[in-house]
């Protein structure tokens, strides 16, 4: 029988530097109404579970076969950017496999002490949670390499030239890695782990059954062309349809008669904001500021998070994924590009630059007073 689980509070959200783009209606980052909300949300086992079919079709065989052997599964590191379901699908996987789950992140962990005692306290089978793993200091790291592999862990007792190490044994748990940049982890991390999942952003037509099933769940009477609305405008993440779901429902309640349809939801999200592709203030900024101030690109992202006052980091995992998804920001070696499209968009022109100075196929925009009048 599946148990329900209700994940527990991270501590690492807690942490105001990296939740600083939780103010934006359509940042994919937690905030504290965000984590009350999606405790009832979640879903909780695979076949609830909305989208991501190649990687649930992998997980289905690999849980089905521990099971099989009477083993604990794999090591996972499931990878992704913020808000598709990454801390979800390390519940589902726990409950699936009918074991506890213990949640932390990377930022939480402080001391080796910290993850020792973590290690020490897990039941056999059961699964450890960590968020941002990317984020674990290479010292705690390393306690990981032989619990991962050995199930072990190698403890120094003493200091100085009375140190000696001791391995105490540890049952065998599955590690959940979830990181939003696989590529930040070291390899011998990387390495441990037998189970890799990318998780993509998701399509108007998962968003919008995650909608449909958000809205029976918080009893709200919306109309299929209401979630598709909503849906359209969600940055290919669930957490962020999820959280328009709920600012439409007031704007339903207090213009309307409670009933979301694709006009109420329109004009909700205008009101917020919120463009018909689900762009707002911030991403226009962004994009703007490429094309005006750097001629459309190649502009570093260093230079483009001091020019728009945001973390490089947020910038990456929260902005660009979309962006580019969509066709209007490309990363070439030197640096973001703004596309034609993005510039249509926009109400921005769009000019290539003379191939004198472009290398390869840089793109280049030039801006005239159409877009200055704006
Ligand atoms: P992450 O850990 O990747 O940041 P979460 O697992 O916290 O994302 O998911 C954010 C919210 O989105 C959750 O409340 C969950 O209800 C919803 N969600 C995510 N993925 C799905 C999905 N595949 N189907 C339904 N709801 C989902």
């Amino acid at each position: 029988m599946i148990k329900k689980f209700d994940i527990p509070k991270n501590e690492a959200a807690e942490n105001e530097d990296e939740f600083a783009f939780v103010e934006r209606l359509v940042g994919t980052g937690e905030s504290d109404e965000d984590r009350e909300v999606e405790a009832g949300l979640r879903p909780q086992n695979l076949d609830e579970y909305i989208g991501q079919e190649k990687a649930k079709e992998n997980l289905k065989i690999y849980i089905e076969a521990a099971k099989l052997r009477g083993e604990s599964l794999d090591h996972v590191l499931l990878y992704g950017p913020p808000g598709l379901g990454k801390t979800t699908l390390a519940g589902i996987i726990a409950n699936e496999m009918g074991v506890n789950i213990r949640v932390t992140s990377g930022p939480a962990i402080e001391k080796q002490g910290d993850l020792a005692a973590m290690l020490t306290n897990l039941a056999e089978g059961d699964v450890l949670f960590i968020d941002e793993i990317h984020r674990l200091s290479r010292n705690i790291e390393e306690i990981l390499y032989p619990a991962m592999e050995d199930y072990a862990l190698d403890w120094i007792v003493g200091k100085g030239p009375a140190a000696r190490s001791i391995r105490i044994p540890l049952p065998r748990f599955t590690l959940i890695g979830a990181t939003t940049r696989a590529g930040q982890l070291t390899t011998p991390l990387r390495d441990r782990f037998g189970v890799l999942l990318k998780l993509e952003l998701y399509n108007t037509d998962e968003l919008a059954t995650i909608v449909g099933r958000s809205a029976g769940i918080l009893g709200i009477d919306i109309t299929s062309d209401g979630m598709r609305e909503i849906a359209r405008r969600s940055r290919g993440t669930p957490r962020v349809a999820n959280r328009l779901l709920k600012r439409v429902r007031d704007f339903a309640q207090v213009k309307g008669d409670g009933r979301i349809d694709k006009d109420i939801a329109d004009r909700a999200l205008r009101m917020l904001e919120i463009d018909e592709l689900g762009l707002d203030n911030t991403d226009r900024r962004m994009l703007e500021a490429i094309v005006k101030l750097y001629d459309g690109g190649p502009v570093g992202l260093e230079t483009l998070a001091a020019t728009i006052g945001e973390e490089a980091v947020t910038i990456e995992d929260v902005y660009e994924p979309y962006l580019m998804q969509i066709g209007f920001l490309s990363r070439t070696p030197r640096g973001r590009c703004v596309t034609r499209p993005a510039c249509e968009h926009l109400g921005l022109s769009f000019k290539r630059r003379t191939p004198s100075r472009a290398d390869e196929d840089q793109l280049s925009l030039d801006v005239f007073a159409e877009d200055e009048d704006k």
